[in-house]
């Protein structure tokens, strides 16, 4: 039997009509994580806050409708709540002050200053690496830092700052987890390691509403997040789930990352938000034995491309085997040799990234509800 396909579920969802405005899934762009995968078939629906439960009748005649389709194994739609339109998520922002203690909370999360996303093209480029030393590299210069891992397919910050354990709660919020000065969330800590794929794009939409508003985050200046790899619908609707002050993307030199990288780039832009700027990791290799410095194929890449397409270069963190081990002992570079030139250079980079969200003017990000 011939699996079903995006095509024929976006048109079977687009034979679904929400009572409330006499308009269907698709051409109201209520449908959010759309995943296909051998006959399973997941995604959100995205409904007012205010509407909760009310919209029961919705998703389940979305997923019978689903279910009608021949080729399909299985259907689970979920509600996601979304911030009500013209409301907070429409409200321009003053431009973001150098993260500092006199900084305003972000619009709709209390406590909570300027958020920065980590992203990367791909997986395997040490997108997470960076944001961990990153978000430690902020913290040595005096900022108070949240790490928080959204990445659904790989969620690394557990084992790079070895969390133990599930969060614990008092019923109504999570406490985030603290580790070497800074707090943490990983959706690796709230859904089970043996999830399915296929519910992850669904699931970690109203997983990250759960991190970053019903986590007891205190007063932080900035929060780093930990994307999920890659441009597609999860990602494009997470960069619109968060109230972001910029990106950094995360590249190594190779050409066809920074090909990635560039998707990465426009995904952001597309969403109007401001790239801080490009890292370019395992950018040389430094040999463990002598120290000796080699370049990598391609070394520089991500700087010639920064300059090309006229975003900052935030500096280069070479290959290094202390950078993996240290990450391996849930003890990143950055804390576990504070003194030695990896700290140091992810130290300029939190740098650059502070004077870069200093000279920023835009504004918030803007959500659009249809
Ligand atoms: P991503 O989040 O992009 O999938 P990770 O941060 O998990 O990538 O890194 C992938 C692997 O590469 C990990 O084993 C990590 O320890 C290693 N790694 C990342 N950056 C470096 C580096 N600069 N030098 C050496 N190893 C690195």
């Amino acid at each position: 039997m011939a699996r079903v396909t995006e095509d024929e579920v976006r048109s079977a969802l687009s034979a679904v009509i929400d009572q409330d405005t006499g308009q269907n899934l698709i051409d109201s762009n209520m449908i959010s994580g759309l995943v296909v995968k051998d006959g399973n078939v997941g995604f959100a629906i995205e409904v007012d806050p205010k509407a909760g439960a009310a919209k029961e009748p919705l998703r389940q005649a979305a997923e019978a409708a689903v279910n009608a389709l021949s080729g399909v194994l299985s259907v689970t739609a979920v509600l996601t709540a979304h911030q009500a339109a013209g409301n907070t998520a429409q409200a321009p922002q003053s431009a973001p002050k150098p993260a500092g203690r006199e900084q305003a909370s972000s619009p709709d999360i209390p406590g909570v200053g300027t958020i920065i996303a980590v992203a990367s093209g791909k997986g395997g480029v040490g997108k997470s690496t960076t944001a961990a030393n990153l978000a430690l590299a902020l913290a040595a210069l005096g900022q108070r830092v949240a790490l928080l891992d959204a990445d659904i397919y790989g969620p690394s910050v557990p084992r790079l700052l070895a969390l133990k354990g599930k969060p614990e709660t008092d019923g109504n919020q999570l406490w985030p987890k603290e580790q070497y000065g800074i707090k943490c969330m990983s959706i690796g800590l709230l859904i089970e390691e043996d999830t399915p794929m296929v519910w992850r794009g669904p699931m970690v939409q109203s997983a990250l509403e759960q991190m970053l508003r019903q986590v007891a985050w205190g007063e932080i200046d900035v929060m780093v997040i930990d994307m999920p790899p890659g441009t597609g619908d999860a990602q494009l609707t997470l960069t619109q789930r968060a109230p972001l002050a910029g990106a950094v993307i995360v590249s190594t030199p190779q050409d066809l990352s920074l090909i990635d990288a560039r998707k990465g780039l426009n995904m952001f832009k597309k969403v109007d938000v401001p790239i801080l700027g490009i890292v370019e990791n395992m950018s040389y290799f430094v040999c463990g034995n002598c120290g000796h410095r080699t370049d990598v194929f391609s070394h520089g890449g991500a700087r010639n491309e920064a300059e090309k397409l006229g975003v900052p270069f935030l500096g280069d963190i070479p290959l290094d085997i202390a950078i993996r081990e240290s990450s391996d002992d849930g003890k990143p570079i950055v804390v576990a040799e504070p003194d030695g030139v990896h700290a140091k250079a992810y130290q300029a980079i939190a740098q650059s990234v502070l004077d870069q969200l200093a000279g920023s003017t835009r504004q918030a990000p803007r959500i659009v509800m249809q």
